[in-house]
């Protein structure tokens, strides 16, 4: 049965925090640092309110952490503070305030970057993006999605960062997951819905009502001005989508190429071009494909950056991840001239660096390359890891010297 939820954390679920009881499994795993407790670790959790502010405690019934709880994900529990909390809403200010503080400290070069990092930044659940003077945020729980919450990190947010609006994004896969009522992406506060940022010295385009993911690929920001370093002569940007690093590699190169497979994605990327006064050129095509034609007629390329989707959504599709990654690296090798730069990608958790590392290894070795490793990369620091819990990890970005 479908329910629609509206209550959620309430000010009555403050007043009497009720318990959720784990076994040793999950009670273990919270020891050892991580924040998440797996719906099958739950001993009991009778009665309690999809996204309640609960006390975990063990088997004895032993305190271990306060946490948001969802009555329909597998995650069935998110730590929040590894002390009871009496003030809920005092809880998330401070949090995001220090959210904000941390980005002062690490962010420069950009008036984009993310602002609140889920899980990384003690929020498990809220994603929030800055783009200049809009916002852009994505709830991923119940609790996160109840009005207390919303109502206490919108006015946070907006004390803070004074945007000129607040866009919502909403995916409509999770939300079915979370058995929130369905919702649509759009403005919760103010007018303006597109709006022009800069990383690194470039422009580029922002529309909050559109775009994957939540607007652009801030994670690679660092990564973008790495390759930078390295470009020269004839680049190909591969899964280019609105021109990221294309337009970071165009200064320094002769001649700079786009692939994607999304006729809007290179509608943005080409009017981020025009606003930088850049040529370079956009090819729709599916990135296989492409890059199979290409490799056939051999070396021609001095840089060449793949930087596809996520391949494994889950760890049940690894195989086939690390087998389009492999014939991807392959190819993009056999397109390199002697001396040139492979940027190479992915955004997959399930595929670890070291994973990563033995298959540009391996695709080296069967096309008879030698690599060097330049840059061993992650995710720019904006989207924090936090040790201990490994799913905060997931981009890798390696730039080699081939020779
Ligand atoms: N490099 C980009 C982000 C890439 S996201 C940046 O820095 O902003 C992955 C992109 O791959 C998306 O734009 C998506 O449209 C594109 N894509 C997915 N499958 C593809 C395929 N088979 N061929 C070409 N592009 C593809």
């Amino acid at each position: 049965m479908r329910r629609t939820l509206y209550y959620g954390v309430s000010q009555s679920t403050l007043i009497s925090t009720p318990t959720v009881k784990i076994y040793k499994r999950g009670a273990d795993r919270i020891k050892s640092g991580h924040v998440w407790v797996y719906r099958s670790d739950v001993l009991n959790a009778d009665g309690i309110p999809p996204g309640a502010l609960v006390k975990v405690a063990d088997e004895r019934g032993k305190f271990l952490a306060s946490a948001f709880y969802s009555t329909a994900s597998q995650i069935a529990v998110r730590v929040l503070s590894r002390e009871p909390v009496s003030d809920l809403q005092t809880l998330l200010r401070q949090r995001i305030a220090d959210a904000i503080a941390y980005r002062e400290r690490v962010v420069s070069h950009t008036d984009a970057y993310r602002v609140i990092f889920s899980e990384a930044d003690f929020l498990p659940g809220l994603i929030v993006d800055r783009y200049n003077d809009l916002l852009s945020f994505q709830v991923l729980t119940q609790a996160m999605d109840s009005k207390v919450v919303r109502d206490t990190f919108l006015a946070e947010l907006t004390t803070r960062l004074t945007p000129a609006a607040i866009a919502e994004r909403v995916d409509p896969r999770i939300r079915e997951l979370e058995q929130l009522s369905p919702g649509s992406s759009g403005l919760v506060a103010g007018q303006k819905s597109s709006t022009t940022f800069t990383m690194n010295g470039i422009r580029l385009n922002y529309d909050a009502l559109a775009g994957q993911k939540t607007g652009a690929f801030l994670d690679q920001r660092e990564n973008y001005s790495a390759a930078a370093q390295y470009a020269r002569g004839k680049a190909l940007d591969v899964f280019c989508y609105h021109g990221g690093f294309a337009l970071h590699l165009a200064p320094h190169c002769n001649s700079v190429t786009g692939v994607d497979s999304s006729r809007p994605a290179l509608e943005v990327a080409d009017q981020n071009a025009a606003l930088n006064q850049r040529e370079v050129e956009w090819i729709e095509a599916n990135a296989f494909d492409l890059l199979r034609d290409y490799a056939a007629q051999g070396p021609q390329y001095d840089v060449v950056v793949l930087d596809p989707p996520a391949f494994a959504k889950s760890r049940r599709e690894l195989d086939s991840a690390l087998r389009g990654y492999k014939e991807l690296n392959l190819r993009a090798l056999k397109l390199l001239r002697p001396g040139g730069i492979l940027v190479t990608c992915s955004c997959s958790y399930h595929v670890s660096p070291a994973a990563f590392l033995e298959v540009v290894a391996d695709s080296a070795r069967d096309v008879h390359r030698n690599l060097r490793l330049l840059e061993n990369r992650g995710q720019a620091k904006d989207h924090p890891i936090l040790l201990n819990v490994p799913e905060t990890a997931y981009l890798k970005c390696l730039i080699f010297l081939v020779s």
